[in-house]
């Protein structure tokens, strides 16, 4: 290929976009698993929690905390994981396509490459994949309104798995007939089902399943040397109240 034929080819480059994020803005990327109710079934994973599964999307989503030191915070539940870019992060030069892209596929490849340390011999049997998507939030309100509704669909949705897979697997109702009996119910219908017919006290269900997980980033003694180092850690608590942002000021301030 002669130099000026590549001249001639390299207009097409002017037709590409670069969609920046709005600056000042916190920059919310939010990854969920493909087609994940059929990816859980095929590899048998436990109803209504496969702890495997949710632990391994934690170890994924630290992955992506270590490569991307501008993420503040992230949340995950289920499928799901969002993770917080600083307001003025200057990664990719706030490129919309950079930041998604690579996030997303650093997420997916991670979550194959670490399977076999929580599935042992279980196989992986497709490569699974995951979709993405970029949201900006202008107010520290808007953020945290954010992750509340995350972490609030997170528990509507376990409380009704936890009462449909008893009914289910502890009283063999059918799938269709769990669905009929617990149409219409409100949240504490459900948490008397599960404490008369099943013994089960929903309050002492494992926080992993009920609030997901937060990954925030800490100062820590490096244990080798008089130095301090920041690392990611992970927490089951709840981040709608005020107590996890009064602890935690700094996710807002970095
Ligand atoms: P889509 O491609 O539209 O996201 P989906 O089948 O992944 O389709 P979601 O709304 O994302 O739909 O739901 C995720 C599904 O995966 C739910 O059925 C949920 O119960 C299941 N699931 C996710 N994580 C786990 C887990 N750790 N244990 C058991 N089931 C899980
Ligand atoms: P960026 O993250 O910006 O894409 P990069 O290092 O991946 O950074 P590219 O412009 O994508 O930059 O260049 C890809 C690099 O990988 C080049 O240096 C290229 O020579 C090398 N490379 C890609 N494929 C192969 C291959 N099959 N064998 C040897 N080198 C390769
Ligand atoms: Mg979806
Ligand atoms: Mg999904
Ligand atoms: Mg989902
Ligand atoms: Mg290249
Ligand atoms: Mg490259």
């Amino acid at each position: 290929v002669k130099m000026n034929q590549i001249n001639k080819f390299d207009y097409v480059k002017s037709y590409e976009t670069e969609d920046r994020c709005l600056p000042n803005c916190w920059i919310v990327v939010r990854i969920d698993g493909k087609n994940f109710h059929k990816f859980c079934d095929l590899h048998n994973l436990e109803k209504p929690n496969d702890k495997r599964s949710l632990e391994l999307m934690n170890r994924s989503a630290a992955c992506v905390m270590k490569e991307f030191q501008d993420i503040n915070i992230a949340y995950g539940q289920s499928d799901e994981y969002s993770f917080v870019f600083k307001k003025d992060t200057t990664m990719f030069s706030r490129r919309k396509d950079k930041l998604l892209t690579n996030v997303v596929s650093l997420f997916a490849s991670s979550f194959s490459y670490f399977w076999s340390i929580y599935f042992g011999s279980a196989k992986l049997l497709y490569p699974p994949s995951f979709d993405g998507r970029i949201v900006l939030y202008p107010t520290d309100k808007n953020l945290r309104d954010y992750l509340n509704w995350r972490q609030a669909d997170a528990h509507i949705n376990n409380l009704y798995n936890t009462v449909f897979w008893a009914l289910v697997n502890k009283k063999g109702l059918t799938t269709v007939e769990a669905q009929e009996r617990l149409k219409g119910t409100l949240s504490g219908e459900k948490n008397e089902i599960l404490f008369k017919e099943f013994g089960i006290n929903y309050n002492n269900e494992p926080a992993l399943y009920k609030k997901g997980t937060v990954l925030i980033r800490k100062v820590m003694n490096d244990p080798n040397s008089d130095r301090t180092r920041k690392t990611t850690i992970a927490m089951n608590c709840d981040i709608i109240g005020d107590d996890f942002w009064k602890e935690h000021h700094e996710i807002l301030e970095m």
